[in-house]
């Protein structure tokens, strides 16, 4: 395929800008915390240890008790959306400067009556989640993480298939030899999502008048080690995930190869960016981690909910400010900080060079997302692009601007226009992935760390 002609301001490495030495650390630290943290409670955990160790107190927004006297405030909403303050000089009603992520992923649900038994093993039915490639989930381990109460009422966080010694659970495709027909078929439906089964025992109960013997060892063996009946799987939220580690990638462990960069690369810098402010600001902060993105931001964690609102409402009232909370999110400025598509070398005819994105060369700024003349799209305005460019000019931040692909080839968007709806300035900004949504995503250790470096300077300078 002939090379694209590369035009426009966004061809230079940030290789050769970034402290390597510095890139390096951070890649390790954001390698050990994604390693660990596979689904969006987990994530929020992770992120809230963290942040308590740097002196944030946890707080709830419900509560009637006045808050602490703490400028470094933490909430957590039901263990799927952490929301990081650090309070300002300025009163609230001039506004604050949000950086928001999501942290959920795609991956495979577990459904609520799943286990069933075919031809000699016990199946978990699925219904996967987000917008995922059902072929590149098969004959790959997987994890099971989630959560499930017990016989006694005791919530269980599962973590099986972590561990070297831990099982892990698999979903089968058909061999090469019989699967003409599949091979046939348009390639998002070769993989059917109701075979996306995942196999999780084999070995048959010794009682032979069981009418599914595999079925009822598993769930013997499910209830010795977890001390759960076939009733828990109603009210539990199981999910399967990849089991596999980030790794480094190429002879010059330039990149890095793991499940969930979307959106937790962004969730990380942002949540790192806040962290590292040496001095108490002028506007207050804030990071925003999402859930439910890759779904639509819906539901009462997702971007859409209003907790967000019921934060600032809180602070109002702690503050003795006399500001709305619409005045206060009017005034606000924020970065939605989400993936984008690097150019793939192996399928370059779906991006337009100039207006494409390069691995390795920055943070990308997106103007506008949706598809087919912007539909759905949120649509920077010229004021807040000039704005953010001045601030990362200022601080020597690699960045590149880009959309998503060629014009009417696809799209994507992200939680941008449920932040601006409410009156924030917004711009969406984040690293460019290559294999976005699979298992096993690919992102350059040097725009891991210019993110972090444009998220900690767009936080400190605000406007
Ligand atoms: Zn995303």
């Amino acid at each position: 395929m002939k090379k694209p002609e590369e035009t426009g301001l966004n061809k230079t490495s940030a290789w050769d800008s970034v402290d390597r030495k510095a890139v390096d650390r951070f890649a390790t630290e954001y390698m050990s915390v994604i390693r660990d943290a596979k689904t969006e409670r987990e994530f929020v955990e992770a992120i809230a240890t963290i942040a308590q160790a740097e002196g944030y107190t946890l707080i709830d927004p419900l509560s009637r008790k006045a808050f602490p006297k703490s400028d470094k405030l933490l909430f957590i909403n039901r263990g799927k959306n952490a929301v990081l303050v650090r309070l300002g000089k300025h009163p609230l009603g001039d506004g604050v400067t949000m950086v928001a992520a999501h942290v959920d992923a795609p991956r495979i649900d577990v459904k609520q009556n799943p286990l069933f038994e075919s031809t000699g093993l016990a199946l978990f039915q699925t219904h996967y989640y987000g917008g995922i490639k059902k072929y590149q989930w098969v004959t790959i381990p997987l994890a099971l993480h989630g959560v499930v109460f017990d016989k006694n009422g005791r919530k269980l966080q599962l973590r099986i298939g972590e561990d070297e010694a831990d099982p892990v659970f698999s979903i089968s495709d058909i061999l090469p030899h019989l699967g003409q027909a599949q091979a046939e078929k348009k390639l998002s439906e070769g993989v059917a999502g109701e075979a996306l089964d995942a196999i999780v025992g084999h070995i048959p109960s010794s009682n032979k008048n069981e009418k599914t013997p595999v079925k009822a060892n598993s769930l013997k063996v499910i209830a010795e080690q977890l001390h759960i009946d076939e009733r828990a799987f109603a009210a539990a939220e199981l999910e399967m995930v990849p089991a596999m580690k980030p790794r480094e990638v190429g002879f010059d462990h330039s990149m890095i190869l793991a499940y969930g960069h979307d959106d937790r690369i962004c969730g990380y810098t942002a949540a790192r960016g806040l962290l590292d402010q040496r001095n108490v600001p002028d506007r207050t902060q804030i990071v925003l981690l999402v859930d439910k993105e890759e779904i639509g931001s819906d539901g009462d964690t997702g971007m859409q909910s209003e907790f967000l609102e019921l934060i600032i409402e809180r602070l109002l009232h702690e503050l003795n400010e006399k500001a709305t909370v619409r005045q206060v999110l009017w005034n606000s400025v924020a970065l939605s900080a989400d993936v984008g598509a690097g150019m793939d070398p192996n399928y370059l005819d779906v991006f337009e060079a100039a207006n494409a994105a390069t691995v390795g060369n920055g943070i990308v700024i997106t103007k506008f997302t949706g598809s087919r003349g912007k539909t759905s799209a949120h649509d920077a305005s010229a004021e807040t692009l000039h704005k953010f460019l001045e601030i990362l000019d200022k601080k020597a931040v690699p960045w590149q601007v880009a959309e998503m692909g060629k014009v009417d080839v696809g799209g994507g968007g992200t939680v941008a226009k449920f932040l601006s709806k409410r009156g924030i300035e917004t711009l969406d900004a984040g690293p460019a992935l290559l294999s976005m949504h699979a298992p096993q995503e690919l992102a350059s250790k040097a725009d891991l760390y210019c993110c972090y470096l444009a998220y900690r300077a767009f936080l400190e300078q605000g406007r």
